[in-house]
Order: structure tokens, then sequence, then C-alpha cells
């Protein structure tokens, strides 16, 4: 935590951010939100053109003791841009490092500044017969910086991984301010610690990233979802070890359960009366037959667009029901699938809430869902004590409390009880050497709850 420090005045803070990026490229009171909900005001956010103005940023509030908040396209789930705590804050928006640096897609490989969004990536990569496979929702505000910093998954990293697999090359700010490269346009590297790989998924708390050197991939000539609904979840589940079985690797295995397939009903489906509906994405023929074999009679092949439309949209209509909604992100090992998607639903229960859950069931990660209407203070502590019940479960079924949205402010101290005391003390021993004043997005990422 920061200690010895001086509250510096927001007007000096707003003062030395002006001369760094100039005065249009500065706000202040400034309220910061995500998905998550959660809300805080920056006393302070700034624009920076460019790496060496975020340098310099980092450098000023470093040498004067301010927390930085980095900033990137406000599509987390755990309130990791929310600012907390007692000191004026410096928020520091990403969103104008916008430049392609360099592309060349014969070489499969580009490298964008953090700010570039997700959906730029991928269609850039599209244009050229090439794939960026990390595909977290919200592509056209997410950033690269914010996908490097919670090492972002999606449905397609079932096949192709999260989006740290897709990094060779992290060009970041460190404390106190000096700008640095791990790896670059080498698609091998072991020459020293993996830096690079420990930036991915810091949070911002060890550091501010300013650049990626991304890897792509030849597009598949195809992509063909195979979908099919199911009575119970146990035959759903069951047709998932059935597709897993299959010989074949499907691009995705998604899952949607229950009521959210009432709010949000697939339009290229009846499920009416269903409990469970599964899609397993080929990318050949065969693997399109080999899955139709896989999921059962009631298969059939799909319009990935319609598809994965409808997909995109699940979470926001589920939480238009009640009018928000608590939707976690736990991943557990594949044989308890079935068991942590009947549990969400028990704890729903005993809470007294709407349950249901999706998510990316090849790679076991469940988004377990409590609706509630925010304007009920009851309902809405009932939907945090489920989800307390539900990081409990993650851990009893050998899972992770978070399998892709990280600790954030959210989950913070819920690494406690999954990692033993002395894996614990390695994280905060890391922190504390990356970041020896405790200024990097103080609050979050945290493993042991404030005391
Ligand atoms: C509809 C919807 C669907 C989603 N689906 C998925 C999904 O399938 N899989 C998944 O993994 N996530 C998903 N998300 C969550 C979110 O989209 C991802 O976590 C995304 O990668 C966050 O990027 P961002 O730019 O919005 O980051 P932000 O929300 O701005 O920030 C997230 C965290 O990263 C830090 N950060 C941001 N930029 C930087 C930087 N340049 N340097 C250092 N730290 C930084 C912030 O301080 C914060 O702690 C979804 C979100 C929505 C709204």
């Amino acid at each position: 935590m920061v200690e010895n420090v001086l509250e510096r005045p927001v007007a000096a803070i707003a003062a030395a951010a002006a001369r760094i990026v100039g005065d249009e490229y500065v706000a202040r009171d400034e309220l910061l939100t995500d998905a998550s909900g959660l809300r805080g005001v920056a006393a302070v956010l700034a624009r920076p053109a460019d790496a060496e103005q975020a340098r310099q940023l980092v450098a000023w509030a470093y040498a004067n003791d301010t927390p930085i908040v980095p900033v990137g396209g406000a599509t987390g789930y755990s309130g990791g841009i929310v600012p907390e705590g007692p000191l004026p804050v410096l928020a520091i928006s990403m969103q104008r490092l916008w430049r392609v640096r360099s592309f060349d897609p014969l070489l499969w490989r580009i490298e964008v500044e953090a700010g570039v969004t997700t959906a730029t990536v991928a269609r850039l990569a599209r244009e050229n017969g090439l794939l960026f496979p990390p595909d977290p929702g919200a592509p056209e505000q997410s950033q690269i910086g914010g996908n490097l910093a919670t090492n972002a998954g999606g449905p397609h990293a079932f096949k192709y991984g999260v989006t740290s697999h897709w990094v060779t090359g992290v060009e970041a700010v460190l404390a106190p301010g000096e700008l640095v490269s791990f790896g670059g346009p080498i698609r091998k590297d072991v020459a020293g610690y993996d830096l690079r790989s420990l930036l991915i998924g810091s949070e911002g708390t060890l550091g501010l990233i300013t650049a990626a050197w991304l890897r792509l991939t030849p597009a598949p000539a195809q992509t063909i979802p195979v979908v099919a609904a199911y009575a119970t979840i146990e035959e759903g589940v069951e047709a998932i070890y059935g597709a897993l079985a299959s010989g074949i690797v499907p691009a995705a295995i998604e899952y949607l359960q229950g009521t959210a397939l009432v709010h949000a009903p697939p339009p290229f489906l009846d499920a009416d009366g269903r409990q469970f509906v599964v899609i397993a994405e080929a990318e050949t023929e065969h693997e399109r037959d080999e899955l139709l074999l896989a999921l059962g009679p009631a298969a059939f092949a799909a319009d990935p667009r319609e598809v994965w439309r409808w997909r995109g949209g699940v979470s926001l209509v589920v939480r238009a029901v009640r009018g928000e909604k608590l939707a976690e992100d736990i991943a557990v090992p594949l044989d308890r699938l079935q068991e942590a998607i009947e549990r969400t639903l028990e704890i729903g229960a005993r809470h007294g809430l709407e349950a249901c859950s999706w998510g990316h069931a090849g790679d076991g990660n469940i988004h377990s869902t409590f609706l509630y209407d925010p304007a009920d203070p009851a309902q809405r502590a009932a939907s945090e004590a489920a989800a307390e019940d539900l990081f409990a479960l993650a851990r009893e079924l050998g899972g992770s409390v978070s399998g892709e949205h990280g600790l954030g402010a959210l989950k913070r101290g819920q690494l406690l009880g999954q990692w033993s005391e002395a894996a614990v003390a390695a994280h905060e021993a890391i922190k504390a050497t990356l970041d020896p004043k405790g200024l990097f997005n103080p609050g979050k990422k945290q493993a042991r709850p404030t005391s």
C-alpha cells in the first residue's frame, strides 16, 4: 500500500498532466465505470497521444506519489478501471494510442498501440485472409491494451487459446517511469524471465501497456456452428463430452442454460421446454459431420452470423430482465461442469434470486448469473452473498474464482483460499518488486482482502 504520501492537490495533478498532454486532453472529476456497474471518480483523467507522453505521465505520478489507473475501453467486468482509495487519482486513458505501427500479413504479425480496438485488429486480419482469434465481447470498445491487461478469452479461446497465446512482445511503462519492451516480432524468446507473460493479465497493477506485437494465423476457410438443444443439464453436458471425445478440435464449445434461453431465445432453434443449448463450431465439412454425430439427432448446422450475433447479445438481454445481474466467470475442471451448473441454480434459489448460466463450456468457464433489481438493496446484498457462495464452490471443485475477468475490485481477496499462503506471498512479492510504492491501480488484483 501507499506509505508516507502527501495528499496532492488535484490542481497540481491536472496542471502536470496538461503540461504533458495539452489542456484539451485533461478532464477533472471524471466518472469511471465498466461493465461491472461499479463506479468511481478520477480526480484527473489524461489522454496521452503516444507512448512517450504516457511515460511522462507515469514518471510524474510516480515521483509525486499519485495513484495511476490505466483505462482501456471500459468493458471489463471486475471494476478494474474504477478509482478507489483516499488519494486523488491520475487515470490514463489509452484511447489516443490508436496507431497500427506495422503490419506484415505475409509474416502473420502486427504491431499495434494499446488503444487500438479488438475489432480493428480482427478486421485488418480478416481483410488479409488472417485471423486474430481472441474474441471477448464488445470488440468495438475493448482495446488491445485492455485485452492484454485482463488476458481476455472468449468463445474461440477453446481451440486458439487466450490473448497471451497471441502476444510475442509487450511495450510498457514500468515504475518509476521507464519505457521497456519484452519480446517483439519474434516467435520464440526464452532469454529472460517471462516478463511479457507477467504483464499480461496484470490488470494495470504492474505497469501501463503502451503497445503489443501480435501473432496472427491464416483464417479458416469457413466456420460452421453445430447447435442442439437438450431437455436436461445432464444430457447437455454429456453432449459436450461427446464433442470433446469426437477426435476433432472444435473452434468453440459454448452452452446456454435455463432462463437465459427463455429471456434471450435463440432465433435459429426452438428451445421451448429444453433447458440446455450447445454450440460447437466446426471449420471444415468433415468436422461438421463429426460434431453432428457427437451432438446427437437434435443437432444441426446453423448460420454463423446468426449464432454469434445472438450469442453476443445474451449478456445484455439477461441483464435487462431485472435491471441488473451479477455475472461471474468461475472456471472448473471439465469433469465438474454439470455440478457447477446445477449448483449455480441451487445457490440462486438459496438466496431467493433467479439464476442461470452460460459460457465457454469447452474451457469449463461458466458465467454463473444472478438477476436482481438494482433499486432493491436486499436483492443486491443477496446477489453478493450468492457470489461468495459461488467462489467457495469454485474452490471446492478445484477450479478458479476467475477464468476471464480477473480479480479487479469485485473479487478482491478471493485468491487467498484458492492459492496457498506461500503462493500468495509470491504474488505479493512480484507486486512489491515492480511497483514498490503501490501506485499502479491500487486495490486491484489484491490476493487478500483489504484489512
Ligand atoms: C458484452 C461483453 C462481453 C464480454 N465477453 C468477454 C469474454 O468472452 N471473454 C473475456 O475475457 N472478457 C469478456 N468481456 C470483458 C472485457 O471485454 C475484456 O476483459 C476486455 O479485454 C477488457 O478490455 P478493455 O479495453 O475494455 O479494458 P478496461 O475495462 O478498460 O480495463 C480492464 C483492466 O485492464 C486495465 N488496463 C486497460 N488498459 C490497460 C493498459 N493499456 N495497460 C495496463 N492496464 C490496462 C485496467 O486498469 C483494468 O484493470 C466482455 C465484456 C462485455 C461488456
